[in-house]
């Protein structure tokens, strides 16, 4: 018994059905989508993607941090990506705790994670609209490419209706 073999079974299943063989790495909708690692948040589906559609960049409150425009400039240029849609949700627990909360709660473990910048949302609409400067005035990234940000609820599976 390993610590996967729950991930093995439900692969043997998803092959058998396979059928997306025929699929290239170019993002068929021409789209990113940058969002947080929340297990609620199920990307392909709430925006009404499959895959092939969309690359999916993730991490902790779907924050632009360096790795993000790295990633964005590999996408736009080698992997037909022509528009960045950047998603935190509500409820994210990235806005509950301060990068001092989680220092002090790692510190408990007897671990000092005081080199590691977590970029903790103090508050979410500010944190996306600076989020969304760095796209667009990335100088490695296209001028005038098309860069929106909505806030996605997590009860109602609704984006917010004003976007960035
Ligand atoms: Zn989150």
């Amino acid at each position: 018994m390993s610590a996967f073999d729950d991930l093995y079974a439900g692969n043997a299943k998803f092959a058998k059905k396979f059928g997306n063989s025929g699929l290239t790495g170019r993002a068929a909708r021409g789209l990113a989508v940058v969002t947080c690692m929340d297990s609620r948040i199920d990307p392909l589906g709430l925006l009404g993607l499959k895959a092939g559609d969309a690359k999916i960049l993730r991490n902790a409150g779907a924050r632009v941090t360096d790795d993000v425009l790295r990633t964005l400039v590999l996408a736009v240029y080698l992997l037909g990506v022509e528009r960045v849609f950047v998603m935190p949700h509500t409820d994210c627990g990235m806005t509950k705790v301060t990068d001092s909360d989680v220092h002090a709660l790692t510190q408990e473990r007897g671990v000092d994670t005081r080199s590691l910048e977590f970029r903790t949302v103090p508050d979410q609409n500010e944190a996306l609209r600076h989020d969304l400067v760095r796209i667009r005035t990335s100088p490695f990234l296209p001028e005038g490419m098309p860069v929106a940000g909505a806030i996605y609820d997590v009860r109602t599976g609704r984006l917010s209706s004003s976007p960035h």
